[in-house]
This record gives structure tokens, sequence and C-alpha cells, in this order.
């Protein structure tokens, strides 16, 4: 394939909620995009959606947990595009649970998915975005990366340490033109937030999260989408390291 003149995003978990969210606002952005999930009718769903507005997409399935996979998904904008811009790690995973409830298992499945992952593919990544002089790393953290979290300790660490990842890097990496940021969402509705529950047992739950934040709802996937989009943008030339809530003010108080 001709490699393409287009700025090149790579973004992890787009079969679903907030990711595809993000594959949208990237695709307006005139981005090319190489979206990884594991689902592949779910993924090329999107990708075929994409393409017939114009954009330049790829789908790559791969599971994240596969330590060979982000070579793979490397090689893949590679070859697709002959460049890497951006890349947004968003694939993730919510565990419920204390300490005492965790077990060694679901601790590492979540760190190795929700830690490990993201430090694997932003690793990978970064001869790609020096080929290109610098680039853009956006992290999909969570407000518990911030506050402490009743009742889900594993997944709350998880998040935590991705934020850390992300200043660590963005100091590493500041001086090369990789730009390292990450987005705090608050609850969000997808699948992933009041998982199982439908109509209307959905919505009264969706209401009473929403009643607990200030600005009186839970966010949408757009609401996240549009400060990813912001945050791999010229317009936030000048910010590295910084750990963006995004969640209707529920960690100002
Ligand atoms: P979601 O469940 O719809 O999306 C998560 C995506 O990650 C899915 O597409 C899933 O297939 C993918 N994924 C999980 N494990 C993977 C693996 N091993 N390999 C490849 N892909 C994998 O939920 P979402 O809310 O859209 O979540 C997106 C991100 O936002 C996650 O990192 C999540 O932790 C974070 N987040 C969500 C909320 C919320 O309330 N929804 C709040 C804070 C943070």
């Amino acid at each position: 394939m001709t490699p393409s003149a287009k700025t090149c995003a790579i973004i992890t978990g787009t079969t679903s909620g907030i990711g595809a969210a993000i594959a949208r606002a990237l695709a307006a952005q005139g981005h090319a995009l190489l979206l990884v999930g594991r689902r592949e009718d779910a993924g090329r769903e999107l990708a075929d959606a994409l393409r017939a507005e114009g954009t330049e997409v790829v789908f790559h399935a791969a599971d994240l947990s596969d330590s060979a996979a982000p070579e793979a998904v490397i090689k893949a904008a590679i070859a697709a595009f002959g460049r890497v811009d951006i890349l947004i790690n968003n694939a993730g995973l919510l565990s419920h649970g204390r300490a005492e409830d965790t077990t060694d298992a679901v601790w590492n499945r979540i760190m190795d998915v929700n830690l490990g992952a993201v430090f694997r593919l932003s690793r990978a990544v970064l001869p790609a975005l020096r080929a290109q002089g610098g680039g853009a790393i956006v992290n999909i953290a969570s407000d518990w990366a911030l506050v402490g979290a009743k009742g889900a300790v594993a997944y709350a660490v998880s998040k935590a340490a991705v934020a850390q990842l992300t200043r660590c890097m963005a100091q590493d990496h500041a001086h090369e033109g990789i730009r390292i940021n990450a987005v705090c969402p608050g609850d969000t509705d997808t699948p992933m937030l009041a998982a199982g529950l439908t109509g209307r047992a959905r919505a009264e739950a969706l209401a009473r999260y929403g009643a607990n934040i200030p600005m009186g709802r839970v966010g949408t996937p757009e609401d996240i989408a549009r400060v990813t989009a912001f945050l791999t943008s010229d317009a936030a030339e000048y910010m590295t390291g910084a750990l963006i809530p995004v969640d209707g003010g529920a960690t100002a108080d």
C-alpha cells in the first residue's frame, strides 16, 4: 500500500464506548486511523462507517495482553500509512472489590491490561514518533487515578499507575517533541458503566450516579473524546505530563 501523507493515529479499545467516540473525533480532525480492538465484527463495522465518510482507516484485531501485540500494532500502522503520529491508549478493564475480595488472578489481569499494555504499546511506539520528529500519546486513565475509590482497589491502583507512567514518560521524552498526557474520565455512559443493566434499570442507575456529580449528569463518550482530541492537537503543543479530569466536577470537591 502506498504510504499516506496524512498523520496517523493508533487508538486502542475502539470496539465500543469511549474508544469509538475518540475514533470519530480524530477522524473529524483528518487523521488516518489504525483502530485496535478484540472484536473483529464491531471493529470492522466502525472502520467501514468511517471509511464511507472519507477517513483512511484500518482495523487491526489484537488482544493487548499478548506481549507480541505492540510490535504487530506498530507494524500494521507503518504498513498501512507509513508513519505514526498519535497513540491513544484507551483499552481498559474494570474490576470491583476490596483487597480481600481481589484474587491474585484478578489483580494480575487488571494490572496487565490497564497498566502493562499501556506501558508496552507506549514503549513500542517511541521510535515511530521520533521518526516524525515528535508526536502525542494520550492515556485514558480515570478520575480514580486522582482520588481514592471504594471497592475497586485493583482498578484504581492500575489507573493511578497509568497517571504516574504518563508523568514519568512525559519527562523522559519532552526533549524529543513527544507529548504524553492523560485524560481522567469520571462516570461515563459506556458499556463499562452499570454493566449488565439495560433499559429503565440502566437509566435509573445513570441518573443516580449523575445526581452525585456537581454538573448533575454522567459523562458521554463524546465529552471524553473532545478533550482527548484537543490533547493531540497543536492547541495543546505546550502540554505534557498533564492529568486532565473530565468528570463534571466530581474530583473538584
Ligand atoms: P468499554 O468497556 O466500552 O471499552 C473498553 C475497551 O477496551 C473495549 O473495547 C474492550 O474490548 C477493550 N479491551 C479491554 N481489554 C482489552 C485487551 N486485553 N485487548 C484489547 N482491547 C481490550 O468501556 P469504556 O468506558 O469505553 O472504557 C474506555 C476507557 O475509559 C478504559 O480505559 C476505562 O478504564 C476508562 N474509563 C471509563 C470510565 C467509565 O465510566 N466508562 C470511567 C473512567 C475511565
